[in-house]
């Protein structure tokens, strides 16, 4: 089985070059090639139950999850769960999470996360979007990745990746300028049971492919129906 993040490139290339389609038919295409270059892709923190992804996803903030995946190990020997967690002091944390980004502030939200899990909800990780984003270092991008992998809700959690592919490839207006704004964009025009996997597909390919600051369109699946790529091919033909 390929891992989530490996694309099949013998799929590049399989349509006539496109010069002008419909937002629907790059959705289509998009989802066409996504459902065949990675069918799998899914989130690459590495976790066993929600308390651990929730502790993941918020190491996870402006850091690697690859870098994550390195210190959680140990952490989450140390504080196996909420109420562990709840009664360590953030210097204790800290030691775990020192190689992360933001170590500091990361180790008092996690701190103050798990004793709000205790006093609130029971030492359990709650369902719904309201209570997520009450708990300290939780916003609703953090909130819908949950929801989404552990809970299996149709959310969107629109992070830099996400952001920024949806309005290269052109699957959102320009007028979309806040993650809000994309996320329910995004989730109107996906179908509900693919949300899913468009979250990761759209993650992954920005991890790997459309980088931020050197998008890889020469190596890219999805360049004959992505905005900008078109539009490079475009500039490189003007030369
Ligand atoms: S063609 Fe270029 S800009 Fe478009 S998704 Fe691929 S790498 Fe990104």
């Amino acid at each position: 089985m390929r891992s989530p993040h490996q694309i099949d490139h013998s799929l590049k290339h399989n349509q006539p070059f496109l010069t002008s389609m419909t937002k629907k038919e790059r959705y289509t295409r998009l989802i066409e090639y996504f459902q065949k270059a990675m069918p799998d892709a899914n989130t690459e923190l590495r976790f066993n139950n929600p308390f651990e992804l929730l502790v993941a996803v918020m190491l996870s903030a402006q850091c690697t999850d690859k870098r994550v995946n390195m210190v959680t190990p140990a952490l989450f020997k140390a504080f196996p769960n909420a109420k562990k967690m709840s009664e360590a002091t953030k210097e204790e944390v800290l030691e775990y999470v020192k190689s992360v980004s933001y170590p500091n502030s990361k180790a008092e939200h996690l701190v103050k996360m798990a004793q709000m899990l205790v006093e609130e909800f029971q030492g359990e990780v709650p369902d719904n979007l309201d209570d997520l984003v009450k708990l300290p270092g939780v916003g609703r991008k953090t909130a819908n990745v949950m929801l989404s992998v552990v809970f299996n809700q149709a959310t969107m959690a629109v992070d830099t990746h996400v952001f920024r592919l949806s309005h290269r490839i052109g699957l959102v207006s320009e007028k979309c300028t806040t993650p809000l704004a994309v996320e329910k964009e995004l989730v109107k025009n996906f179908p509900e049971e693919l949300i899913f996997r468009a979250h990761h597909w759209l993650i992954l390919h920005g991890r790997y492919v459309c980088k931020s600051q050197r998008p890889l369109c020469g190596e890219c699946g999805i360049i004959d129906f992505c905005k900008e790529g078109l539009q490079r091919q475009k500039n490189v033909k003007k030369k």
